[in-house]
C-alpha cells in the first residue's frame, strides 16, 4: 500500500482510540486539513467516527507548545536537554535510579515508547517508567499472561462479524470504539440471527444494537461470568475434549463456580435468576461467542479476575482462536498494544519479555550491548506518584499526557508534582493542568506531524505519517529522548536519526521474545529500510522472519506459552462490592462521552465535537432526582471525603437507581472544578495494579450558589 495516495494526500492512522482507524488526509489548497476513512486498512475500510472525522479541526497551532521552557520562560533545545540530562544525572548520582521516574502514554507512536524503556531499564537501570495505559488496560495484560503465559488477544475484528452471539460487558462501543460498534451493526444488518448482549449498569446507546440488556451491578462481572462456568457444566456443556487436551485448572475453577446457585449471583449481579437463565441459555447453545470487554471490565480492584471469569467460560467451551469465537479485550488507547510490545510498563520488559526471568534479562542486556538492566519491577502508576508525594522520587519526567485530570484521587497528584524537585513535561500544549507544574517544558510533535507505528486491539501495527512540518521547536518524542540518553553518556547505544532505524532494532529484538513465544515476532521487519517503512503496510503480529502474519491465536491446536503449553484456568471468586457508607448513597460510574477523547486537549478545540455535550454532566435517575430535589438541567454537588465537583443534571431513565455516571473529560481548562476522577480512590487491582476507575460512591445534593 502506498504512503500517499496523491502528492497531497498521506495515509495515516487515526489519533484516538484503539480500533486504530486508517485516514486518509489532504492537505487542501485553503490552508484546511481534509479527513476521510481509508477504503484499504483493514480496520475501518474507509468508515470513521465523528471524533476521527473531525481531526482536521484539531490541528491548529492555538495553544501550542512551540519552543522549550524553563521555569515559564523560552530556551534553547540544548540549554532545556542539558538542564534535564544534568539534573537526572545529579539525581541518579545522590539518590540512585529508582529516584527517577518516566510517565509515559499510549499517545506515544511505538519508537517513542521504545527509546524511553531502553533508556530507563537497560540504561539509567531503574523499571521506574509507567504509562498511562495502566489505567487502561493492564488488567487485559494480567488476565491474558494468568491464563496464556502470554499478553495476546486471540482473536481479529472479523470475528466480531463472524459471532453469532457477541457479549459486550463494560463496554459502551457505540460510543467509545464507534467503528467497531458500526462493524458489528452492519454484519448484524445482513444477519438478523446474529444475537447481541450488552452487560452495563446503564443502557447505553450500545443498546441501540442489543438484543439483550443485563442492567448489572458495578463490578458484577465476575460473578456474571462464574454463575456462567457453573451453568456450562450443570448443562453438559464443558468441551471435554478441549479442556483435557489443552487446558490446565479446570476442576479448582469449577469448583468456586459451583459453590454459588442462581440466586446468589442474582444477589452479586443484581440480574434477576430469569435473566440469567436466559442469558445463560444463549450463550451455551450458540457456538460462535465472541465477549468484548473493555474498561468497565479493567478499570476495577478485581479487574484482573474479571478478564479470568470470562476467559474461564471461552476455555471451557473451547471457543477461543476460532473463527467467530474467543475473548476480546478492546484497547483504549491508539497505542496502548504497541506499549506492551516494547515493554512500557513498569513490571514488563522489552519484547513482552519479564523482568523477574533472569535469562530474558540477560538477553535483553546483551543485545542492547547495555552496562546494566533493571532486575525488578519498577513502581506502578498510582505507587508511582504516591512515591514522587512522599519525596521518593525526587525527578519525573511525563510524556504525552495530562495525569492532574486522569489519576484518581487527582489533588494527591497536583500536590505530588508540586513537591517534586524536578518535573519535565514533555506536550503539545503550553497550558494545562499538568504542564503549569514543569519545572521544564518541551515541545513535542503532534498528530500529523509525528513519524512511526501504532498497534491496535488486534494487533495490527499500522504507521502514522506526518503530512505537516514540525511547527516552532517542536521535536518528535524519541529524539527528545535520544538527545537526553546520548548528553547522559550513552551516546553509542542511541545512534537513531530516523524513526525507522528504531522500528527495525524493536524488531530485531522481538525476534527473541518471549524465550519461545513466537507471538510477538515481527522480525520480519528487522532489515526495514527508511523506504520500506515509509511505504509499511498494516500488519498484525507474528511475522517471523520469512513468514506470512499470523491473524487468529490459539487455534484449535491449544498452544499456548505456558510451561505445559495449556491454557490455565484460573480459580476466581465473585469480587466484593465496596464497603456500604450511608454518608455516600450513591455509586459513582465514569467513562467517555461519544465526542470527547480523554482530557479534551485535542477535541476541545473542535466546536463540531464540543456542541455534543457543552458541559460536564451527571446522568442521574429521575426518581432519585425526584427524592433529592433536583430538577432536569439544574447543577447538583457531588461529593466525597476526596472532595467534591459540580455539574449539570441530565435526568435519564437509561440510569438506574442508586447510580450516577459523570463523563471523565472536563477539566480545569475548561469546567473549572469538574476534575471527576478526583473523587475516585486511589484503589488498585493488586494483580495489574489498574486503578478502580469506574467505582466510586458519593453523596449528591443540589447545588445552592453561595
Ligand atoms: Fe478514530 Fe477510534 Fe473513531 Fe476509528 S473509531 S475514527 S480510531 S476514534
Amino acid at each position: 500500500m502506498n504512503s500517499s495516495v496523491s502528492p497531497e494526500t498521506v495515509r495515516t492512522t487515526c489519533a484516538y482510540c484503539g480500533v486504530g482507524c486508517g485516514v486518509l488526509a489532504t492537505r487542501e489548497e485553503s490552508g484546511a486539513i481534509g479527513i476521510k476513512g481509508d477504503p484499504m486498512h483493514p480496520a475501518n475500510f474507509g468508515r470513521l467516527c465523528s471524533k476521527g472525522s473531525a481531526l482536521g479541526e484539531t490541528v491548529d497551532l492555538e495553544g501550542r507548545l512551540l519552543e522549550p521552557r524553563i521555569g515559564g520562560k523560552p530556551a534553547s533545545w540544548d540549554t532545556a536537554l542539558d538542564l534535564v540530562a544534568s539534573s537526572f544525572a545529579e539525581t541518579i548520582s545522590e539518590h540512585g535510579p529508582d529516584s527517577v521516574a518516566f510517565y509515559v502514554s499510549g499517545q506515544l507512536l511505538t519508537e517513542d515508547y521504545y527509546v524511553a524503556n531502553k533508556l530507563m531499564k537497560g540504561f539509567i537501570g531503574s523499571a521506574n517508567i509507567d504509562t498511562n495505559s495502566r489505567l487502561c488496560m493492564s488488567s487485559s495484560v494480567a488476565g491474558h499472561r494468568r491464563a496464556f503465559g502470554s499478553d495476546t488477544v486471540p482473536g481479529t475484528y472479523e470475528d466480531l462479524e463472524l459471532a453469532d452471539l457477541i457479549l459486550l460487558t463494560g463496554s459502551n462501543l457505540a460510543w467509545c470504539h464507534p467503528v467497531l460498534y458500526q462493524r458489528i451493526a452492519a454484519a448484524k444488518a445482513k444477519r438478523p440471527a446474529m444475537r447481541v448482549v450488552l452487560i452495563d449498569p446503564r443502557r447505553t446507546m450500545t443498546s441501540d444494537i442489543a438484543d439483550m440488556h443485563l442492567a448489572i451491578k458495578s463490578d458484577g462481572d465476575a460473578a456474571l461470568f462464574i454463575g456462567l462456568l457453573g451453568y456450562i457444566a450443570a448443562q453438559a456443556m464443558v468441551d471435554r475434549t478441549y479442556v483435557d487436551r489443552y487446558t490446565s485448572g479446570f476442576e479448582q475453577a469449577l469448583a468456586i463456580a459451583s459453590s454459588h446457585d442462581l440466586r446468589s449471583i442474582s444477589a452479586r449481579t443484581g440480574i434477576s435468576p430469569e435473566q440469567l437463565r436466559e442469558f445463560f441459555n444463549l450463550f451455551t447453545q450458540t457456538e460462535r461467542v465472541v465477549t468484548v470487554y473493555s474498561q468497565g471490565v479493567n478499570q476495577s480492584a478485581g479487574g484482573t479476575d474479571k478478564v479470568n471469569a470470562i476467559i474461564n467460560c471461552h476455555l471451557a467451551t473451547g471457543r477461543i482462536g476460532r473463527p467467530g469465537m474467543g475473548p476480546f479485550s478492546v484497547t483504549g488507547q491508539p497505542n496502548a498494544m504497541g506499549g506492551r510490545e516494547v515493554g512500557g510498563l513498569a513490571n514488563m520488559l522489552a519484547a513482552h519479555m519479564h523482568i523477574e526471568d533472569e535469562g530474558h534479562r540477560d538477553l535483553v542486556q546483551t543485545f542492547w550491548n547495555s552496562p546494566t538492566i533493571a532486575s525488578r519491577p519498577g513502581l506502578k502508576a498510582v505507587d508511582l506518584f504516591n512515591a514522587v508525594r512522599t519525596g521518593k522520587i525526587k525527578a519525573l519526567w511525563i510524556m504525552a499526557t495530562n495525569p492532574v485530570d486522569s489519576m484518581p484521587e487527582a489533588d494527591l497528584v497536583v500536590k505530588a508534582l508540586q513537591e517534586c524537585p524536578f518535573v519535565v513535561v514533555s506536550d503539545i500544549n503550553s497550558v494545562n493542568d499538568t504542564t503549569i507544574h514543569a519545572h521544564v517544558l518541551l515541545p513535542a510533535a503532534g498528530w500529523g506531524e509525528k513519524d512511526g507505528t501504532v498497534t491496535n486491539s488486534e494487533r495490527r501495527i499500522s504507521r502514522q505519517r506526518p503530512f505537516l512540518p514540525l511547527p516552532g521547536k517542536a521535536r518528535p518524542d524519541w529524539w527528545i529522548i535520544t538527545q537526553v540518553a546520548r548528553r547522559l553518556g550513552f551516546a553509542e547505544a542511541f545512534p537513531y536519526e530516523t524513526p525507522a532505524q528504531i522500528f527495525a532494532e524493536h524488531a530485531a529484538l522481538s525476534g527473541h521474545g518471549n524465550r519461545g513465544s513466537r507471538d510477538f515476532d515481527i522480525s520480519a521487519h528487522s532489515a526495514i529500510s527508511d523506504v520500506e517503512y515509509d511505504d509499511l503496510s498494516p500488519f498484525q503480529w507474528p511475522q517471523g522472519r520469512g513468514e506470512a502474519a499470523l491473524e487468529r491465536r490459539f487455534f484449535s491446536q491449544g498452544e499456548f506459552y505456558t510451561p505445559d503449553q495449556r491454557a490455565r484456568f484460573i480459580p476466581v471468586n465473585p469480587v466484593n462490592e465496596e464497603a456500604a457508607d450511608p454518608r455516600f448513597a450513591f455509586t459513582l460510574n465514569t467513562g467517555r462521552v461519544r465526542d470527547h477523547w480523554h482530557t479534551m486537549t485535542r477535541t476541545g478545540k473542535s466546536a463540531r465535537l464540543s456542541a455534543h455535550f457543552a458541559e460536564p454532566f451527571a446522568e442521574i435517575n429521575p426518581l432519585d432526582a425526584a427524592v433529592h430535589g433536583i430538577a432536569d438541567a439544574s447543577l447538583v454537588k457531588l461529593g466525597n471525603d476526596h472532595g467534591t465537583i459540580i455539574v449539570r443534571a441530565l435526568l435519564t431513565d437509561r440510569q438506574a437507581r442508586g447510580r450516577i455516571f459523570v463523563p471523565m473529560h472536563w477539566n480545569g481548562q475548561f469546567a473549572g472544578d469538574a476534575r471527576v476522577d478526583k473523587l475516585v480512590s486511589a484503589n488498585v487491582d493488586p494483580i495489574s495494579g489498574q486503578p478502580a476507575l469506574k467505582m466510586a460512591r458519593v453523596a449528591m445534593k443540589p447545588f445552592e450558589a453561595a
